[in-house]
């Protein structure tokens, strides 16, 4: 390897070229998911791979790879996007692209004798089509053909017809070879940075539930119904709010967390009591249990609440992921690599989903994050240094260095 300052001077010319891509006013980045700004994006990946003597190739639904051999060997698979979501910032997904290019650099420079791809999936986020790991999870089967065409776009664009022009499927061939899936990324919360660690072995991806709750109280003037006749949907949606915040505290010792991120009041006018509240909930945990849990106590909450203000309240429940486990070899592994780097490390569950869920399905996949500053991310003041990007991507090059001195063996394991 050469000195680091030569390495991350790499790093940041390779970050340079990004840089402009989908600029907003505000400082920010916006490139949706299967826009022209996340194919300039492909565009430039590929230019770089290129200029570096990679093959590179498009798969069925638009995600870019860049590799060091193509043959029918199984291979070891870094992968990451690059959208983001509006006006966001220039590190979630990039940051794993990023250190995948310098991942394949080193390799060929010292010449590694394993397949290794990096693949910039497409639209990660769900902040285009309201769905998330669009192209990570069509390549792997995760999701299907019927979960996508209905969809549409921001601007109103139906993904079936955006596929059509492009000349993409949306039932394409499964991914296949793929030995092993890794992927770096920025943490998106700030437990790095409050336990002073550099990088973060990842465990579990937690598994969203999420749900609408629907109050229906009496819109009445404001001045004239004394307080003893109100049916004040808001008041009750309080009392259930602050209940959800209980119900994850008491469920944090198993890493979960429950939050209610939307509130929608009608009329939302202040002289009549508030007569209608729609909340969105969103409760996450590693634990099946514990999902469980949270669900059941968030729905006595209701009985409870609506019973006692006699308010009715629905609950619409919008989504259930399982948890999904990553594999706990790699993670040891990847430890032993930290450790031998002398890089400090936490394992840590992530809270965010990422396209690293699609390929634990499949095979077996690890990620390593690296911390962003006071956790902040989805937000145009997004940061990660170049130094914590280049220690992530040395963990792991080094993990594919050991695997390197055993692939042989047990690629002539695995044919007889
Ligand atoms: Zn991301």
């Amino acid at each position: 390897m050469k000195s680091t300052t030569e390495d991350i001077h790499v790093l940041e010319q390779i970050f340079e070229q990004f840089y402009a891509v989908g600029i907003t006013g505000m400082g920010g980045v916006t490139r949706l998911g299967y826009s022209v700004e996340e194919d300039e994006m492909h565009r430039i990946f590929r230019e770089l791979a290129e200029k570096e003597g990679f093959q590179t190739y498009t798969d069925e639904v638009g995600n870019t790879y860049a590799a060091n051999e193509i043959s029918n060997r199984e291979y070891y698979l870094i992968g990451s996007h690059l959208d983001s979501v509006v006006d966001g910032g220039r590190y979630d997904g990039v940051a794993g692209i990023i250190a995948g290019l310098m991942i394949l650099k080193w390799a060929k420079e010292n010449h590694l004798n394993i397949p290794l791809r990096v693949v910039a999936f497409r639209c990660e986020e769900s902040s285009n089509f309201g769905r998330c790991t669009i192209g990570s999870g069509l390549i792997t089967k995760r999701i299907g053909k019927s979960e996508v065409e209905c969809l549409e776009s921001r601007d109103g664009k139906s993904f079936a017809e955006i596929f059509k022009e492009r000349g993409f499927s949306m039932d394409p061939a499964k991914i296949a070879n793929v030995k092993q899936y890794l992927e770096l990324h920025i943490e998106q919360g700030k437990v790095l940075e409050e336990y002073g660690m550099s990088v973060g072995i990842v465990t579990d991806i937690a598994g969203p539930r999420r749900f609408n709750v629907h109050i229906h109280g009496e819109a009445e003037h404001s001045g004239a119904t004394p307080m003893n006749m109100r049916s004040d949907a808001l008041c009750a949606a309080a009392e259930f709010i602050l209940e959800v915040e209980r119900i994850g505290k008491d469920e944090s010792h198993r890493g979960s967390v429950a939050t209610v991120g939307v509130i929608h009041a009608k009329p939302n006018v202040l002289n009549v009591t508030p007569g209608e509240v729609t909340l969105g909930i969103d409760l996450r945990g590693i634990e099946d249990e514990s999902l469980e849990l949270m669900e059941k106590r968030m729905r006595e909450a209701v009985t409870y609440i609506s019973a006692k203000r006699h308010i009715p309240f629905f609950v619409e429940k919008t989504s259930a992921a399982t948890p999904i486990k990553l594999d706990a070899g790699m993670q040891k592994k990847l430890v032993d690599c930290a450790e031998r780097l002398r890089i400090t490390y936490k394992i840590m569950p992530s809270g965010a989903g990422h396209d690293a869920m699609a390929f634990a399905e499949i095979t077996k996949a690890a990620m390593v994050f690296i911390p962003c500053c006071k956790g902040v991310s989805h937000n145009r003041n997004e940061f990660t240094s170049l130094e914590s990007i280049y220690d992530g991507a040395r963990v792991i090059y080094e993990y594919l260095k050991r695997e390197g001195e055993t692939y042989d063996l047990s690629e002539k394991r695995e044919s007889h």
